[in-house]
């Protein structure tokens, strides 16, 4: 079962009290944006074997989105949170590092 800390509330919600949202730090694409780039923008997502940067929401909680690092193989969660970065944290790219050295 995957679980995810709220960085909000602190609370460790289970995949049940949580919504997905798809890939984070997607960038918009604006209007002077040509048609490939906002097909992109609406259509074309990584799909990585490995760290994934993942929008989630604390549906069943606190009602706000969060971010998450979480391993699509191992299920291993490197850290969560919020939503108003457009980058993830030095903490959370630390932690990936250290587990990619084991
Ligand atoms: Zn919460």
């Amino acid at each position: 079962m995957l679980i995810l800390t709220c960085p909000y509330c602190g609370i460790a919600a289970d995949e049940t009290e949580l919504h997905p949202g798809g890939e984070a730090h997607v960038v918009r694409a604006g209007p002077e944006a040509d048609e490939d780039t906002f097909e992109a923008y609406l259509f074309q997502r990584a799909n990585p074997r490995g760290v994934h940067f993942e929008r989630w929401r604390h549906s069943h909680g606190c009602g706000k989105w969060f971010h998450a690092a979480r391993d699509t193989l191992t299920m291993q969660v490197h850290g969560t949170y919020p939503a108003q970065v457009t980058e993830p944290p030095q903490d959370i790219l630390d932690a990936i590092e250290e587990a990619r050295a084991r």
